[in-house]
């Protein structure tokens, strides 16, 4: 009991800190071609999602492909323009930076994606690419240089022979630690990780998160960790967003969410998890049909269509978020009536 107090209050301290990252009414759509005469369609990504990240969290993202969280995550860094909304980093507000300051400010905020093989140059050796990094922010001579990537390449669990190896003589787990290096060398205060355990296998999913773990510790760096798996996000996670087409429907420290999670689409992610004990049977909540298309998504709430708990405002309102605790927030018109 006492060290479940001590974890919770860790914890609280931990969340109550300065967000390092602030997202205000964060929109992107995209405008797909049209032929004479159509109408021009909307294809709606990302709608309206905000929140804050802290100092040395890991904020997990959560929800079934085609959600936004990807779309979501390249906009905090402006890898893809927002249509709408505001990004704090560190309370500068960097939507609005030119060129120039952009790629400042990106020393701050960095990303590892899904796939990392093809985003590293396959004619360039590990340690150039590295090095690649520090040169377009301007850090360091040759030398210096030099020495920060063996510096990293030992931190990320490599060894400084393999500074002159290419991409493709590695394993993908290997070149998702080669991933994590590149977007730490530049010391960033936020790293948005894209699904960055998907590709690997279960063994090396473990081997990454407990390496992200380790270098969270080491580092201080806050973490966005999307994902479609939320057993691999409750691993990693200090508190946890769920998004549904577009929307972010439910957030909430790991432990909340778990215990107590009050979005129907939460509830039916948490019926898939296994449990531990077999002989605790759980009963499994099956949506029924697809993910909405974004070009045309559902009125009122957008979940209505495959929710089981839907009433009739549902079809034609959007809840708001309502406050669950301090650190728990829902969207959901059956817990605005409580
Ligand atoms: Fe379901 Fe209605 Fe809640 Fe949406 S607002 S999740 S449709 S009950």
């Amino acid at each position: 009991m006492i060290t479940q107090q001590t974890t919770e209050s860790a914890l609280e301290k931990k969340i109550q800190r300065e967000p390092i990252l602030k997202v205000e009414g964060l929109k992107k759509y995209f405008f797909p071609k049209k032929s004479i005469g159509e109408e021009q369609k909307v294809v709606k990504a990302v709608e309206d999602v905000s929140f804050e990240l802290y100092k040395g969290e890991t904020l997990g993202i959560v929800g079934e492909s085609g959600c936004g969280k990807s779309t979501m995550g390249r906009s905090l860094l402006r890898l893809i323009e927002p249509t709408e909304g505001k990004v704090f980093l560190e309370e500068k507000d960097i939507t609005n930076l030119n060129r120039k300051e952009l790629r400042k400010a990106r020393k701050n905020i960095q990303m590892v994606f899904q796939d990392p093989y093809s985003s590293l140059n396959p004619r360039l050796r590990i340690g150039n690419i590295l090095e690649e990094s520090l040169k377009i922010q301007g850090i360091g001579n040759k030398n210096e240089r030099t020495e920060k990537v063996l510096e990293i390449l030992n931190l990320v669990g490599l060894n400084e022979a393999q500074y002159y190896r290419f991409p493709h003589e590695f394993s993908g787990g290997q070149r998702q630690r080669i991933g994590l290096a590149r977007a730490l060398i530049v010391n960033p205060k936020v790293v948005v990780c894209d699904e960055p355990v998907s590709a690997l296998d279960v063994s090396v999913q473990a081997q990454i998160i407990n390496l992200l773990r380790n270098l969270q510790n080491t580092l201080a760096v806050s973490f966005i960790f999307i994902a479609h798996d939320i057993s691999v996000v409750r691993h990693i996670s200090d508190r946890i967003g769920v998004m549904y087409l577009g929307h972010l429907v439910e957030e909430a420290t790991t432990d909340e969410l778990f215990a107590n999670p009050k979005h129907p689409y939460t509830k039916s992610l948490l019926s898939a998890v296994p449990l531990p004990n077999p002989d605790v049977k759980k009963e499994r909540i099956i949506l029924q049909g697809d993910l909405p298309s974004p070009i045309n998504p559902p009125s009122g709430c957008v979940f209505h269509t495959r929710c089981p708990m839907a009433i009739d405002i549902c079809k034609s309102v959007s809840p708001k978020r309502t406050k669950v605790s301090n650190t728990h927030g829902v969207k959901c018109h059956l817990n605005e009536s409580v």
